[in-house]
């Protein structure tokens, strides 16, 4: 039941008319819960908050899959305004992106020249950017894009998926561009032809890259909110005297806010994504598909006026 659940929400994260229709209305559905605000002055309000407890950030205009070359270009106009934001308001806060927002599924051109306007934007105001990694259609070509950018900006990270059998590789391939990594399970679906379908596979994957990329010697962004994966990166901290400089936790806006609180108690470096903006659909959906016992949320979202 629990498969069916996940499926029908990642099923309908891709829709394109429901995407559309859910721009029109202001934050629905319970995605409040998930999202920070419709624009950047809403969500640097909640950025100063989660800054005053102790948590850095990232922050993420929330868009994808666009079909067009304006859509793209404003998006990219929307990431330097963020960018602008942080810098004038000082708040401690990375960017993250999606390709598909930039231009991927229009040109290779169009992403580049989105990409290079607001990497030069980060440069001059300090400000790191990380590639959100998509679906494995996209996988190659973000990776692509990843490494030719890498080789112009040092304020650069990405993100490798555990899911996918070929991960290993990539990280080792990697390594040579010192990257800075966020490290995650992987949020689409994808086919068993090139994702472990067990989630203990899965787990097991994960827990594996970790300590692959903590002893390559990489900075790692550990973006979890499982305990057990938690454990085993505090473990791997004592075992071979990886310094606390070395990585940090990552965990979603809204999600195990008491595990976020313990880990900044015990000094560990906790950075909250946080993506605001009118395009909140297709994320809400795929948050819900994690976690079907978050439609609880939704439905009180749909009949709280
Ligand atoms: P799970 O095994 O899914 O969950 C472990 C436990 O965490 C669950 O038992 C539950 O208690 C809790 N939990 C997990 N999800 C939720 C939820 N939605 N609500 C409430 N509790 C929950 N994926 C990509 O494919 N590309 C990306 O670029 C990407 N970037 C990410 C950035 C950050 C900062 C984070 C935290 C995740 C990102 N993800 C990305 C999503 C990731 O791939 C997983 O889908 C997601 O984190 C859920 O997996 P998990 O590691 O938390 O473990």
């Amino acid at each position: 039941m629990e498969q069916l659940m996940r499926n029908f929400f990642l099923f309908l994260s891709k829709n394109k008319t429901l995407t559309k229709l859910a721009k029109k209305y202001g934050l629905r559905f319970g995605a409040a819960r998930f999202v920070a605000g419709i624009d950047i002055d809403h969500a640097a309000e909640k950025i100063k908050e989660i800054n005053r407890d102790g948590f850095v950030v990232t922050v993420d205009h929330l868009g994808e899959f666009n079909d067009n070359e304006k859509e793209a270009i404003e998006s990219a106009d929307e990431c330097i305004h963020a960018i602008e934001v942080i810098a004038e308001k000082g708040l401690d806060s990375e960017l993250s992106l999606k390709m598909t927002s930039m231009g991927l599924d229009i040109s290779y051109d169009l992403v580049m020249k989105n990409m290079r306007r607001i990497l030069d934007a980060g440069r001059k105001h300090n400000v790191t950017v990380t590639i959100d990694m998509e679906d494995f259609e996209r996988y190659q070509k973000t990776l692509n894009i990843f490494k030719e950018l890498k080789k112009e900006y040092d304020n650069l990270g990405t993100v490798l998926q555990a899911y996918l059998y070929r991960v290993e590789e990539d990280l080792q391939d990697l390594n040579e561009y010192n990257p800075y990594l966020r490290l995650v399970k992987g949020a689409y679906k994808e086919s068993p032809e090139v994702a472990f379908p067990e989630k203990k596979d899965v787990d097991e994957n994960y827990k594996k890259i970790i300590k692959m990329n903590l002893l390559n010697g990489n900075y790692t962004a550990i973006a979890t909110h499982d305990d057990a994966v938690i454990e085993y990166t505090k473990q791997l901290e004592k075992e071979h005297d990886i310094p606390r400089e070395q990585f940090e936790f990552q965990m979603l806006f809204g999600i195990r806010l008491e595990l976020q609180k313990r880990l900044v108690e015990e000094g560990y470096k906790m950075r909250v994504y946080v993506p605001y903006g009118k395009d909140w659909y297709g994320y809400n959906m795929r948050r819900l598909a994690e976690r079907p016992a978050n439609v609880l949320f939704v439905l009180k979202g749909i009949f709280k006026k």
